[in-house]
């Protein structure tokens, strides 16, 4: 999937730029920059910039024109430092990142576009992007560093790919139970609630409908249900063991 995404480079003034984004983008997994015209490069501030990332570099793709980076892509998103988009669509940062994300997933070629240094992107080239994207920032200094813009931007892909992997649901969690599973999960902790005397035979309503609230809120999944029923027995068998022995009265 992160094959799918590109990082396009326009007229990119200081190489060193360039290769603080080509870090930015390998520790978020990206590896696909293209450089349209940069002024130097390859250079040795690139290369002493991108640090452990210069694999990037040496597999950057050098482009004469826009069309050329862009060639086969089927959304092409433009970062904007400012937020003047009126005709085209304006996302900020972690929407814009998980539709990339969700077309990459598709097998789609994807493209993000960051403008120059000094000028950012032409209205022409603003005009090739479908979406435009602005990184929330400080009303009166909202303009990122191109690399940081960079890190922003590919940090939200890394993270909408780590959110479909969710790694709640593989631990069991997010739902799924069926309410009969709820309703017995609950009759069991009403029944340990009052083993261990924390409420008494009547129970308590109050307490009960905010306990359910948290359990609602917590999306838990079978394996939690069974885990959480597992210790409620535990703490049930220690409770009647030392009733038995005496230890407590009742
Ligand atoms: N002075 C330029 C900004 C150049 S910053 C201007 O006012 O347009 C270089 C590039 O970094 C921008 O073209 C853009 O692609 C990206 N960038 C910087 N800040 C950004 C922000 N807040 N949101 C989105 N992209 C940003």
């Amino acid at each position: 999937m992160f094959d799918k995404i590109r990082i396009v480079l326009i007229a990119t003034s200081h190489p060193g730029n360039i290769g603080a984004a080509a870090r930015a983008m390998k520790n978020m997994c990206l590896s696909r920059l293209y450089l349209v015209e940069p002024k130097c490069f390859p250079h040795a501030d690139a290369s002493s910039r991108a640090s452990g990332a210069s694999d990037v570099l040496d597999q950057a793709i050098v482009c004469s024109s826009l069309d050329e980076a862009l060639q086969d892509c089927s959304l092409v998103v433009g970062a904007s430092a400012r937020s003047r988009s009126l005709e085209w669509p304006l996302l900020n940062a972690r929407d814009s990142a998980e539709k990339l994300y969700q077309h990459a997933r598709q097998g789609e070629d994807v493209a993000i576009l960051f403008g120059r240094e000094r000028s950012g992107l032409t209205n022409l080239e603003l005009d090739k992007c479908q979406i435009h994207v602005h990184i929330d920032a400080n009303e009166q200094y909202s303009s990122l560093n191109i690399a940081a813009a960079v890190q922003v931007l590919t940090y939200e892909i890394h993270q909408a790919c780590l959110a479909q992997q969710s790694p709640i649901e593989e631990a069991g969690g997010r739902g799924g139970v069926s309410h009969q599973v709820m309703e017995d999960f609950y009759a069991h902790l009403d029944q340990l609630l009052q083993d261990i005397d924390f409420i008494d035979e009547r129970g308590s309503e109050k307490l009960f409908r905010r306990l359910r609230r948290l359990f609602n809120r917590a999306e838990l999944g079978n394996d939690e249900v069974n885990m959480l029923r597992g210790i409620f027995s535990a703490a049930q068998g220690r409770k009647s063991m030392r009733r038995q022995e005496g230890r407590i009265e009742k």
